[in-house]
C-alpha cells in the first residue's frame, strides 16, 4: 500500500540503490572510515580511541536503523496488536557491544583494540537498579522474540549520580552522559507534545444536556521524542525506546527580554527543561517532590497513555472524545496491566491531595470519581464495614489526604502482577498473578562472560540456548568430566583476574585471584543489609587476627567485594560505605593476617562494572530481611555465570534455590512469617544482642574503625533503633552459612561441580523462554 504511493522516479532509485549497507568484513571498515573522514572530520592517522568508538557506533548505528526502519515499516503494514512497557527508569548501560553481538556484527568489527574502544562509550544510566534494569533485560527479550513492542520513558539529561569516595564518604558528581554526541539516540524534533500543566476546571451543559469538563488556562510545557532502538538477537526485529525530553513552548519571553528583565525573559524555559533534567535518585523510596509528580505527568501526556496514565485516558476519553463514563471506563481497564516492583511499604507510591489538584486538577476529580464508584462496590460487597472501606479505598484518609497510586493501579487495570491481600478478597484471585522476574542471557553472559559462553557453546554444540536458556541443563552431563571442570575454573580464574586488574586499577588494592571472591554488590539499602556482611568481615578479621600462622595456612583466603550507591539523602545507607571503607583501610593493611582478607569497595557501581564484577564471583550476598526484596536479579546474573550464593529466604532467591537444588546454594536466616513476632519482641521486649554481633560492636566502639562517634547512629539502629531488620536475630544464622562457604570452598573440585550445576538450572530465569510459555 504504501508503494503504491511512491512515483516511479522514487521506486527506481529504490530497487538501484536500496538502504542496504552490507555487513561484511569489508562494508564495515569502507564505513569506518567514511565515519571517520566525514562524521568525525578526522584523518585515520590521528584518530584515538573514542574517535574510533564513535566511527564504530556509527558504523553499526547505520545498521540498527535499517533493521529500525524495517521493522517500523512492517509494523505499520501487518498492524498488529502491540506491546507498550511504560516505565520511568530504563538502566541500559552500553549500547556498542551489546549491538554488535545482536546484529551478529562482532566477527567483522572485531580486532583492532576493540576492548579499549568498548571501554570508551559512556553508560546510558537512566534508572536507580533492579527496577530499571529489568525494563531494559525485557527490552532485549522483547526484541528477541519479535515482539512489536515499545518502551516509552524520560530522556534525563542527567542520569543517575556517579559515586566518588572521599575520605571513605560517598560524594556525588553529576552523569554528564550527553555531553558528547551520542549515536544510539534519534532525535525526532519534528514530534511534539502539549502538555498542560495547573489552569482550573470548569463545567458546562452540552447540546445533549451532559455535563461537560474543560481544563483550561494551563500552563504548556513541550515534549520532545527521541528514538533508542533495540535490536534483538538473532532476528531482523528492531523495537524502539522512546524518551521524552522536556522543553519550553516558548524559548523565551521577548517582551521581557526588550524590558531588559533577561533573567526573567529565561525562566518559563528554565522551568520546563528541569522537568526532564534528572532522574530521582532513590531505589525502592518514594520521595513526593512536586517536580516527580509533574515528570510522570509529563511522561504519560505525552505518551497518551504509569498510574496517571489510567486517569488520563479516562480524561481524553471523557472530556475530548465525548465518551460515556462507563464506555470510557471499560476501554481504560481493558488497556491497562499493572505490575508492582516492591513490597517495602515506604516504597509505595503516593501523592498528597492538594498537590495534584493543583497540578492537575481535572485529574484529581477524575480520581475522586473512580475511587466513589469503586467503594460503591466495594460496599455492596462488604455492607457496613467501614475498615474494608479505608483499606481499599484510593484515598488515604490522612491530613492531608493521599492518593495511593497502587490502589489506582489495581482499579484501573484488568490484570496485576503482584499478590496484595485485601484486594485478591474483593476481585478474587483471576486478575492477580506473580510473575518471577528474568534476565537476557545475550547481556549478562554471552557479552560479559565472553570465555564462559564460548566453552558453553563448545559443550552443547551450538548457540541454541543464548535464545532457550533451558537447554543449559545439558551442562549436567559434563559435571563429571574431569577436563570439562577444568576448562571451567580456568574460565573463572580468567574473569576473577580481569576484576582483579579492575579493582588494581579504581582503588590501588592488590587482591589474589586465587582467593574466594565475596561479592555483594547493589544499591545500599538497609534492607539488603551490607551493614550486617561488614560487621561479620569484622568477625572474620578478629578470628584470623587470633589464629596462628599454622591455623591461617588453612583459612580460605577471602576478598569482600562491595559496590553500590546509596541515596544521596539516605544517611544509615551512606555510613554504611564509611564503615566498610574504615574496615577496609584497617584490614587490608595489617599484615599480620597474611592476605587471608582483603576489603574492596569499589565505587560507581553501574551496568558496565556489573559486567566485570558478576563473571567473577564466586559468592555472591543477596542477604535482605526476610519479606523486604521483591524479586533481586542480580543473584540470576551471578548464578547463570556459576557462581553460587549466600541468601536468605527471600525474593527470587527462593525460587533460585528450588531450581538448584539444596546443595549448590547456602541459605539461611529466619523466615518471613517469623519477621512480624521478632519485630515485635524487638520493640516491646529488651531481646540481648548476639554475643558475636555485641563483641563486634564493642570493637567499632572502642576506635579500632576510627573514630567511633561517625558510627554512633549506625550502631544505634541495632540498639535504639529495635534492629527493625533482624540483623541480631539472624546474625548467628549468617556466621555458620558463612562457615559452610570457607568449608565448601576448601572442596576445589566439589565447588566446580557447584558452579556447573548452578548455571545449568538457571533457565527459568531468561527474560524470555520459560514453562509458563509453552
Ligand atoms: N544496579 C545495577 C547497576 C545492576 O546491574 C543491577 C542488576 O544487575 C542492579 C542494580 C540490581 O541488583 P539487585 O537485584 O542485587 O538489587
Amino acid at each position: 500500500k504504501e508503494q503504491a504511493k511512491w512515483s516511479k522516479e522514487t521506486l527506481a532509485l529504490w530497487e538501484k540503490y536500496g538502504v542496504g549497507e552490507s555487513d561484511d568484513k569489508e562494508a564495515i571498515q569502507k564505513s569506518f572510515i567514511r565515519h571517520v573522514t566525514t562524521t568525525l572530520a578526522r584523518s585515520m592517522f590521528n584518530i584515538d580511541n573514542f574517535s574510533a568508538y564513535q566511527a564504530t557506533a556509527h558504523t553499526v548505528r547505520d545498521r540498527l536503523i535499517q533493521r529500525w526502519n524495517d521493522t517500523q515499516q512492517t509494523y505499520t503494514e501487518v498492524d498488529p496488536k502491540r506491546v507498550y512497557y511504560l516505565s520511568l527508569e530504563f538502566l541500559l548501560g552500553r549500547s556498542l557491544d551489546n549491538a554488535l553481538l545482536n546484529l551478529g556484527l562482532k566477527e567483522s568489527c572485531g580486532g583492532f583494540r576493540m576492548e579499549d574502544i568498548l571501554d570508551q562509550e559512556v553508560d546510558a544510566a537512566l534508572g536507580n537498579g533492579g527496577l530499571g534494569r529489568l525494563a531494559a533485560c525485557y527490552m532485549d527479550s522483547l526484541a528477541s522474540l519479535d515482539y512489536p513492542a515499545w518502551g516509552y520513558g524520560l530522556r534525563y539529561t542527567y542520569g543517575i549520580f556517579q559515586q566518588r569516595l572521599k575520605d571513605g564518604y560517598q560524594v556525588e558528581f553529576p552523569d554528564y552522559w550527553l555531553n558528547f554526541d551520542n549515536p544510539w539516540e534519534l532525535p525526532r524534533l519534528d514530534i511534539v507534545i502539549d502538555v498542560q500543566f495547573c489552569g482550573s476546571v470548569s463545567r458546562y451543559t452540552d447540546e445533549n444536556e451532559r455535563v461537560r469538563h474543560v481544563w483550561e488556562g494551563t500552563e504548556i510545557v513541550q515534549a520532545i521524542a527521541y528514538d533508542v532502538p533495540i535490536p534483538g538477537y538473532g532476528t531482523k526485529n528492531c523495537i524502539n525506546i522512546r524518551l521524552w525530553s522536556s522543553k519550553p513552548e516558548r524559548q523565551f519571553d521577548l517582551n521581557r527580554f526588550n524590558e531588559g528583565q533577561y533573567e526573567q525573559a529565561v525562566q518559563e524555559q528554565m522551568k520546563a527543561e528541569n522537568i526532564t533534567a534528572v532522574l530521582y535518585p532513590n531505589d525502592n523510596h518514594m520521595v513526593g517532590k512536586e517536580l516527580r509528580l509533574k515528570q510522570q505527568y509529563f511522561w504519560v501526556a505525552a505518551n497518551t497513555h504509569p498510574t496517571l496514565a489510567i486517569v488520563e485516558l479516562q480524561r481524553i476519553l471523557v472530556d475530548l472524545e465525548g465518551l460515556d463514563w462507563d464506555d470510557a471506563w471499560g476501554i481504560v481497564t481493558r488497556t491497562f496491566a499493572f505490575t508492582n516492583h516492591t513490597i517495602l511499604p515506604e516504597a509505595m507510591e503516593r501523592w498528597p491531595v492538594p498537590m495534584v489538584s493543583y497540578l492537575l486538577p481535572r485529574h484529581m476529580q477524575i480520581i475522586f470519581d473512580i475511587n466513589l464508584f469503586f467503594l460503591q462496590k466495594v460496599e455492596k460487597a462488604y455492607p457496613n464495614d467501614r475498615e474494608m472501606l479505608a483499606k481499599l479505598s484510593i484515598i488515604e484518609e490522612s491530613s492531608p489526604q493521599f492518593v495511593r497510586m497502587a490502589h489506582l493501579a489495581i482499579v484501573g487495570s484488568h490484570r496485576v502482577n503482584g499478590i496484595f491481600k485485601d484486594f485478591v478478597g474483593f476481585y478474587g484471585d483471576k486478575k492477580f498473578e506473580n510473575k518471577t522476574n528474568g534476565i537476557t542471557p545475550r547481556r549478562w553472559l554471552h557479552q560479559a562472560n565472553p570465555k564462559l559462553s564460548n566453552l558453553i557453546t563448545e559443550a552443547l554444540g551450538n548457540k541454541d540456548w543464548l535464545k532457550n536458556l533451558y537447554l543449559l541443563k545439558g551442562l549436567e552431563k559434563c559435571v563429571g568430566d574431569k577436563t570439562f571442570r577444568k576448562r571451567w575454573v580456568t574460565v573463572k580464574h580468567s574473569n576473577k583476574v580481569r576484576l582483579a586488574d579492575y579493582i588494581n586499577k579504581c582503588t590501588g588494592i592488590n587482591v589474589n585471584p586465587n582467593a574466594l571472591f565475596d561479592v555483594q554488590v547493589k544499591r545500599i539499602h538497609e534492607y539488603k543489609r551490607q551493614f550486617m556482611n561488614i560487621l561479620s568481615v569484622i568477625h572474620r578479621y578478629n578470628i584470623l587476627k587470633k589464629m596462628d600462622t599454622k591455623e591461617r595456612a588453612k583459612a580460605v583466603p577471602r576478598v569482600v567485594i562491595f559496590g553500590g550507591k546509596a541515596a544521596p539523602g539516605y544517611y544509615i545507607a551512606k555510613l554504611v560505605i564509611k564503615l566498610i571503607n574504615s574496615v577496609a583501610q584497617v584490614v587490608n593493611k595489617d599484615i599480620s593476617i597474611e592476605n587471608t582478607l582483603k576489603v574492596v569497595f569499589i565505587p560507581d557501581y553501574n551496568v558496565s562494572v556489573a559486567e566485570i564484577i558478576i563473571p567473577a564471583s564466586d559468592i555472591s550476598q543477596h542477604i535482605s530481611t526476610a519479606g523486604t526484596e521483591a524479586s533481586g536479579t542480580s543473584n540470576m546474573k551471578f548464578v547463570l555465570n556459576g557462581g553460587l550464593i549466600l541468601g536468605t529466604v527471600d525474593g527470587a532467591n527462593i525460587e533460585i534455590h528450588e531450581e538448584i537444588g539444596d546443595d549448590n546454594i547456602f541459605m539461611f536466616g529466619h523466615l518471613a512469617d517469623r519477621v512480624d513476632d521478632l519485630r515485635h519482641a524487638h520493640r516491646y521486649r529488651n531481646v540481648p544482642m548476639d554475643p558475636a554481633l555485641q563483641a563486634i560492636v564493642n570493637d567499632i566502639e572502642s576506635g579500632h574503625f576510627g573514630d567511633s562517634r561517625i558510627f554512633a547512629p549506625l550502631i544505634n539502629t541495632l540498639t535504639h533503633g529495635k534492629d527493625y531488620y533482624l540483623i541480631s536475630d539472624d546474625f548467628e544464622s549468617y556466621l555458620n552459612a558463612q562457615n559452610l562457604v570457607d568449608e565448601a570452598y576448601k572442596d576445589q573440585e566439589g565447588w566446580s561441580k557447584k558452579s556447573i550445576l548452578c548455571a545449568a538450572n538457571m533457565g527459568k530465569f531468561s527474560s524470555e523462554e520459560r514453562e509458563d510459555n509453552f
